[in-house]
């Protein structure tokens, strides 16, 4: 049993890994903008690190050093490049890829100490495809990934993994939004119709991948992106 942090625990994919490192036994405490999820729940905005380390300071308290960290807090947005401000891009950047750095960098002191530490970024699988209006988007996650392989190498050798999982459409909040908004360029059955396993993921296959990433079995696998796609990605 270890102590793990899901960012973006309240909701969606967030909300199924911290449901499924739960269930596999773990302590788990999960940083949202509101206080919600399973386990020990903080309100943390991830882009502040004032906040992110209070938040980590209380999981601390209650559950000891942080051994698992999963980086599921994100937005997305849509907006043709040349309409996009740089407010918007700076937001998206903020939350998705510097929230990442936050997060990570507070929890390291802790797994430092242990000789032992899991990390799983959760990017998206448009950082392998490109996707049109969402190039702040794509450019945060594709830097997600970048950092992933970086942290990757620095840390191997301290017993520390760093993965990400690029998830490619999951049947979340995210989605269903984008889908009313019309921003899928179809409906999600549409979409089903174009993924090879003909259907859409849940965020239950995402959590399923977490779990054996932050398992000690997996503890020779590091700087991989571990796309969970339904086959929309190779
Ligand atoms: P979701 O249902 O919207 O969940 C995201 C969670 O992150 C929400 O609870 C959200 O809070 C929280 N959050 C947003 N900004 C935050 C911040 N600054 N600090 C702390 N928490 C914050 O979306 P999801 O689909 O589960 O997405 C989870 C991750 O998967 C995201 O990183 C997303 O980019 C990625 N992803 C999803 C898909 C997909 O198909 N669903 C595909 C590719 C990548 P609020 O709801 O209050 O804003």
């Amino acid at each position: 049993m270890k102590t793990a942090v899901v960012t973006g625990g309240g909701s969606g994919i967030g909300l199924a890994i911290a449901e499924r490192l739960s269930a596999d036994g773990h302590h788990v405490a999960t940083l949202d903008l509101k206080p919600a999820g399973p386990g020990f729940a903080q309100a943390a905005d991830v882009t502040d690190r004032a906040q992110v380390d209070l938040a980590l300071a209380a999981v601390r308290e209650r559950h000891g050093p942080i051994a698992i960290l999963v980086n599921a807090a994100g937005m997305d947005g849509f907006k043709r490049f040349t309409r996009l401000e740089f407010a918007d891009w700076q937001r998206v950047i903020d939350v998705n890829l510097n929230g990442v750095f936050h997060c990570v960098q507070a929890v390291l002191p802790d797994m430092l100490e242990a000789g032992w530490g899991r990390i799983v970024n959760i990017s998206s699988s448009s950082a392998q495809s490109g996707q049109q209006l969402m190039a702040h988007y794509v450019a945060a996650k594709s830097a997600v990934n970048g950092l992933t392989k970086a942290l990757a190498l620095e840390f191997g050798p301290a017993g520390i993994t760093v993965n990400a999982v690029p998830p490619g459409f999951i049947d979340t909040p995210m989605l269903r939004r984008a889908e009313e908004r019309e921003r899928l360029g179809g409906t999600v059955e549409d979409h089903i119709q174009r993924t090879p396993v003909r259907r859409v993921g849940r965020p239950e296959d995402i959590a399923a991948a977490c779990s054996f990433l932050v398992s000690e079995e997996a503890g020779y696998i590091t700087g991989q992106i571990l796309g969970v796609n339904g086959g929309r990605n190779t």
